[in-house]
């Protein structure tokens, strides 16, 4: 995605901590993004659910209605923004819980404000798809709807399941390494492997587990594939 295409941008800021969001609204606007902010969860979701934005930034931790829950009602009500939660607990299961409920990525304070915009590049250049159906087997995916199909059943995924579904099925059933998985997830803006093994387990619970037979296999130490057994 170029610079022009990412400069503009309209981010709904959710975040009771006053100077935090101040910095984040000024860095924003300065660089020339347009930023509505919220200081609590129940003003936020509304504001969220009128739409208009290309992502938004939440803090987990907000008066009358918190990150976590706000992120499920959004995706309860069909909304497919992505979204950045922001949050002081550095902690593998907020982690999980976050991205059970629908964040698209997330953010540890305290971060630079360069790397907030970075991630929200990376979000928005993940979310524009291929516009093309992928298969392979019984395993479909629609970048479009972010939404996988297997035996008849629809499955919703978040933008980082998406992304890695995404480049499975394309070269499926060649092995993808760690390092294109997270490059196709994150972007420039990096991760672990722990952090792909965590998303590639998600992965799995939802495209796998309902069924008999399991499609995304682990090559240890090198990467996944995606193959029907044998
Ligand atoms: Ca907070």
């Amino acid at each position: 995605m170029t610079e022009a295409t990412t400069t503009g941008m309209r981010v709904l800021l959710i975040e009771d901590q006053r100077d935090i969001a101040a910095n984040i609204w000024d860095f924003l606007e300065r660089r020339g993004h347009e930023v509505d902010h919220c200081g609590d969860g129940a003003t936020g979701l509304a504001r969220a659910l009128a739409g208009g934005f290309d992502v938004i930034v939440l803090d987990l931790g907000l008066p009358r209605l918190d990150g976590l829950e706000l992120c499920r009602r959004l995706r309860a009500a069909g909304r497919g923004v992505p979204v950045l939660m922001l949050t002081a607990r550095d902690t593998l299961e907020d982690k999980l819980r976050g991205f059970a409920e629908g964040a698209d990525d997330y953010l540890v304070k305290p971060f630079a404000l360069r790397e907030l915009e970075a991630r929200i590049r990376v979000l928005l250049r993940r979310g524009r798809g291929h516009g093309q159906r992928l298969c392979h087997g019984p395993l479909a995916y629609d970048a479009d709807t972010l939404s996988a199909e297997r035996e008849g059943r629809r499955i919703a995924l978040t933008r980082l399941q998406g992304a890695l579904l995404d480049a499975l099925l394309r070269e499926a059933p060649r092995i993808v390494s760690h390092e294109r998985l997270i490059d196709a997830a994150w972007g420039r803006a990096g991760a672990d492997t722990a952090a792909l093994q965590t998303q590639v387990y998600e992965l799995r619970q939802l495209v796998d587990k309902p069924f008999a037979r399991p499609l995304i296999h682990a090559v240890r130490g090198v990467g996944y594939r995606l193959m029907e057994q044998q």
